[in-house]
């Protein structure tokens, strides 16, 4: 019999991928679609970086690397968490993992207890109660409202807060594109302190906001000790496939982190880190390069959805997706993907897989060329009109 723990991680649920799979198969048998489902680039990692990669390992750097990570890279996170929050940060705060999910899971270990609750936000990344399962706990999701564009409500959050030991959030927001306001976070910051709640804060899209401005809340006042900042260069530096993140926290909670680390991952690999390192070291004006076209076919989006009533755009301040609002169709979420997906050949994820907040809304990840992603628009449009 395989552990209850192992088992109860999908929740005997169905885990919204249905329209994604249908696609996958339907581009394995040939079919013309355009996939507008995942959130990956649609450029590869900078060729300088793969060369990084490539030079360091064959100078024979394949051995084990240090399973905090290595110092260089811990001090660079360690410099830019410092640079953008205000919090003097140093090295012993950080643990180098393989990817933002990687962090995402250790995080929830050092916060809950098996039996435990954790809070998430609905709408949400889709993995998000699967981590917190993992850790043994039961994630409550808490209704974040298009009527008050997706940002949550304190008030919300303190109504589920007592019983709990965390809250997840994640800004700038995937699925909905929103970037938490100062007065969001503070809101959440005060609910977690009266409630004493770890803050697991994923901020693996804090490059690409294009609205607004994004605020770590490690750098609220006091919430340095109690929050849990997830980072990652997958969606930052195009490099998904690298399998390079961190958790900075607590050097408590990060130094009983790498003994989990020790008996799982053993670190992550060294060449992978040190092209990392390379990577982060290109600045900000490189990283404002690889999300550039995602700000560009925002602003396309705007100009498609202008002068037509059927689909309404999530005013999208970050991340990679625009989530829209179908419900003019008739449909749900689901109803409308799998029907555009039938008719256009065209795959969006169904509000509906990011927990229930979103239903009747789509997710379209912004990560096609222009003029495609501009085709794909246009026609999902004119099919909606169609059916409102
Ligand atoms: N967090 C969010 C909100 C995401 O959307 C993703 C990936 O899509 C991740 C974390 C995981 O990213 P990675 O493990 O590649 O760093």
């Amino acid at each position: 019999q395989l552990s209850q723990r192992l088992r109860g991680i999908n929740g005997g649920g169905s885990d919204g991928w249905d329209v994604f799979l249908k696609a996958r198969k339907m581009i394995a048998a040939g079919e013309d679609v355009t996939e507008l489902t995942i959130g990956e680039h649609d450029i590869g990692t900078a060729a300088p970086v793969l060369r990084e990669m490539y030079d360091t390992a064959l100078a024979g750097n394949t051995g084990y690397a240090a399973v905090p990570g290595i110092e260089a890279l811990r001090e660079a996170v360690a410099a830019r968490v410092s640079a953008r929050t205000g919090v003097p940060t140093t090295s012993a705060n950080v643990l180098i993992t393989p990817g933002g999910q990687s962090a995402l899971y250790s995080a929830h270990i050092a916060a809950l207890d098996a039996g435990d609750t954790g809070l998430i936000i609905d709408p949400f990344y889709a993995t998000y109660p699967y981590t917190v399962r993992a850790a043994g706990a039961t994630p409550v999701s808490i209704g974040a409202r298009a009527a008050d564009a997706f940002q949550p409500r304190a008030e919300a959050i303190a109504a589920r807060a007592p019983g709990a030991k965390s809250l997840l959030i994640n800004s700038p927001n995937n699925p909905t594109g929103v970037v938490y306001s100062r007065t969001t976070l503070e809101g959440i910051a005060q609910v977690c302190t009266d409630h004493d709640l770890w803050l697991i804060s994923d901020e693996v899209y804090d490059t690409q906001v294009w609205e607004g401005a994004h605020i770590s809340p490690r750098s609220l006042p006091g919430m340095a000790e109690r929050t849990l900042v997830v980072g990652s260069l997958s969606k930052s530096h195009a490099m998904t496939g690298s399998r390079c993140g961190w958790l900075v926290g607590p050097e408590e909670a990060i130094t009983d982190l790498i003994s989990l680390a020790t008996n799982i991952t053993y670190g992550v690999p060294g060449f992978i880190q040190l092209a990392g390192l390379f990577a982060l070291r290109q600045g900000e004006a490189f990283e404002a390069e690889i999300s550039e076209p995602f700000r560009r076919r925002r602003q396309l989006a705007h100009d498609v959805l202008a002068g037509q009533n059927a689909v309404a755009m999530v005013p999208a301040q970050g991340a990679m997706y625009l989530m829209l609002d179908v419900r003019a169709t008739g449909l749900s979420g689901e109803g409308f993907a799998n029907d555009l997906l039938d008719t256009h050949r065209i795959a969006v994820m169904p509000g509906e897989s990011f927990g229930e907040a979103a239903s009747g809304h789509i997710r379209v990840a912004m990560t096609v060329a222009d003029d495609v992603f501009v085709t794909a628009l246009r026609r999902l449009c004119a099919h909606a009109e169609t059916l409102a």
